[in-house]
Order: structure tokens, then sequence, then C-alpha cells
């Protein structure tokens, strides 16, 4: 199960709030841990 990067919860891969960065893609719980990512994926996604 992937796991929010911003808030550390596990998420469903099937939630609608993903982003795509370096080849990857991302999965969030919600709408503002996406824009939290979004704003600075290349901090976030260590
Ligand atoms: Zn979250």
């Amino acid at each position: 199960m992937p796991v929010d990067k911003i808030c550390g919860m596990k998420v469903k891969e099937d939630t609608p709030y993903k982003s795509q960065f370096q080849g990857k893609t991302f999965y969030f719980c919600s709408a503002g841990c996406k824009e939290t990512f979004d704003k600075n994926p290349l901090k976030n996604s260590r």
C-alpha cells in the first residue's frame, strides 16, 4: 500500500489524489497533501 509522503498515512492506489514526479506516482490522502507535494516535489518525494 502506498504511503502519503506528506502526512505518512497509508493510502489506496485508487485515490483521486496522485501526482507523477520523476517517473514515479505518489499518492495522497487529500487534495491538501497533494497540493503540498506539488509545491515542492523534489523535497517531498524523499
Ligand atoms: Zn495526507
